[in-house]
């Protein structure tokens, strides 16, 4: 998998990711934002799956009990428009393909959960960069869930 090459080359300073590395680090798994939120559920007292693959969109938590799924955005990947969404220079092509592909397949997976049954709360990593704003994020969460809400983007 080569995972262990691609962190030891993410310490090293001003080392620019190939493609292929970048590519992988859409599909990377337990990143801290999403680490933060399922901490954040779990103290609450919710229980939750994560990455059920059987799901629309493999949702990062699903919480069984509220028929809630929940998605960590990463602004950059998700094109969120926030400061954090800035776009490669080199490669601007692909780059643009890449980030359509990505924000159209957000909006069809959200209406087919939303077509199942399931309420859907999309996080933005940019609403949890420091411990206040972490904070609020995860009442409005938790307020979500406890809610008849069908959707939530923070
Ligand atoms: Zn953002």
């Amino acid at each position: 998998m080569g995972t262990g090459k691609i962190k030891s080359r993410k310490l090293a300073k001003k080392t620019p990711l190939t493609r292929s590395q970048m590519m992988q680090a859409v599909h990377s798994k337990n990143t801290k934002p999403e680490v933060i939120v399922r901490r954040g559920l779990f103290k609450q007292g919710f229980r939750y799956r994560l990455h059920r693959r059987d799901l629309p969109g493999t949702p990062d938590i699903f919480v069984l009990k509220y028929g809630v799924v929940v998605f960590i955005n990463g602004c950059f990947w998700h094109q969120h428009g926030c400061k954090l969404t800035s776009r490669p220079k080199s490669n601007s092509e692909f780059w643009d393909n890449k980030f359509t592909n990505n924000v159209v397949r957000d909006i069809k997976t959200n209406w087919q959960l939303s077509l199942e049954g399931y309420r859907v709360a999309t996080i933005w990593e940019c609403s949890l960069l420091n411990e206040e704003s972490a904070k609020r994020t995860l009442e409005r969460l938790t307020a979500f869930i406890q809610s008849d809400e069908e959707s939530i983007e923070i």
